[in-house]
């Protein structure tokens, strides 16, 4: 057994020879980027694969939000979570927009839904909810309260691709939903994203958006920008779907032993992801309960000492980021949001990915019972 790194996530990669006749017709057709016949093809491929109507691809997640909160216009206030990656928020920054940060359900780890409408002000126009760690939002809720207020919602589905609950894709719900298709996460295009809508017109729209806003070769009607994926990317992304149903399988089948095995150990939980959805496995987070015996900084370093590079994910939250600290989400110095205040502190991602053995598991499982130091 070699003693490499065993990262929290390492990109998912099919055989590299099965990628060549994809980059010769690459070659061949001297189309790079700019809507190409690969990128034609992935849309239409995911829009299959994930029963999805219309999906406009994009050369990264972030510019992927960037761009849904830019087509649907909008302004002032957007009510989202502290416990998700910085990109969600600063996407919001990015468009002039201010933040308004709610706290999360301890068992989801997800927007609290009954946190949602004491933010809301009359400069509030959007919700920005996280399907975090592929767990679905409470997505009924909140169009509850998105219907009564007249507020638009936008999620960020960085996390949920191919998760799917009783009705069919989670990208289905709210007005857009973005993912993200960056090295670490399930399906990976090495960097890329899209945004999911639910019409042709609206799709049209955001594609003249991530081409300058350029409708045609006289005519820019917004301030666009450059959202475009490449063809070499695109055609990674379609070769990458043939296997992602079994790539998917082997994050299951880990997800289930670590589960197995943690049951047995005092002071780790892990969380419920419903049995009623169609799950991707795309994070193991367990929470570190002051009934264990180390703390949770404890055990991570524990970890990295014998090379499992856990990650404490979401830690710290984006509102104890100095740009972050002044908004809404501080009075006297007292957080407003003690669930996530409190999940930061006891979590931790263990590694999850397809390439991850029985051996590793163990270890890592050894690890945490404490009986290897
Ligand atoms: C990864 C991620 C993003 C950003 O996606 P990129 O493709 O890396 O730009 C946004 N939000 C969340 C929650 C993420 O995990």
């Amino acid at each position: 057994m070699s003693d490499k790194p065993i990262y929290v996530t390492e990109p998912f990669l099919p055989p590299l020879e099965e990628f060549i006749p994809y980059l010769e017709e690459i070659w061949e057709s001297k189309r790079l980027t700019n809507n190409g016949p690969m990128h034609e093809k992935l849309e239409d491929a995911l829009c299959e694969y994930l029963g999805v109507p219309e999906i406009a691809l994009f050369n990264n997640g972030t510019i992927a939000l960037l761009t849904a909160l830019k087509a649907l216009h909008i302004t002032g206030e957007v009510i989202t979570t502290p416990f998700t990656f910085i990109a969600t928020s600063h996407a919001l920054t990015w468009n002039g927009l201010t933040p308004i940060f709610v706290d999360i359900d301890p068992n989801t780890f997800n927007i609290d839904p009954s946190k949602i409408e004491a933010a809301i002000t009359p400069r509030t126009t959007a919700i920005l909810p996280v399907h975090c760690f592929g767990n679905p939002c409470d997505v009924e809720a909140i169009q509850e309260i998105a219907d009564k207020y007249n507020l638009k919602v936008i999620y960020d589905a960085a996390h949920a691709f191919g998760v799917e609950d009783k009705g069919g894709s989670i990208l289905r719900h709210g007005n857009l939903s973005a993912v993200s298709f960056h090295a670490t996460k399930v399906f990976n295009t090495f960097e890329g994203g899209a945004i999911i809508c639910h019409d042709k017109k609206t799709k049209q729209h955001i594609k003249s958006l991530k081409n300058f806003g350029i409708v045609d070769e006289v005519t820019v009607v917004a301030a666009g920008i450059n959202g475009k994926m490449g063809e070499v990317n695109a055609a990674f992304g379609l070769l990458q779907l043939k296997y992602i149903e079994k790539a998917i399988a082997r994050r299951k089948t880990a997800d289930q032993f670590y589960r197995d095995k943690l049951k047995n150990i005092n002071g780790i939980s892990t969380i419920d992801f419903s049995s009623q959805n169609k799950g991707n496995s795309s994070y193991f987070p367990i929470i570190v309960e002051d009934s264990y015996s180390l703390t949770r900084d404890e055990l991570f370093k524990k970890l990295q000492e014998h090379k499992i590079m856990a990650r404490r994910y979401f830690y710290p939250l984006v509102t104890d980021q100095p740009m972050y600290r002044q908004s809404n989400s501080r009075k006297s110095g007292v957080s407003n949001f003690p669930v996530s205040t409190m999940i930061a502190k006891k979590i931790m991602c263990l590694p999850i990915h397809d390439q991850l053995n029985i051996y590793n598991q163990e270890k890592i499982l050894n690890l945490i019972k404490g009986e290897l130091e």
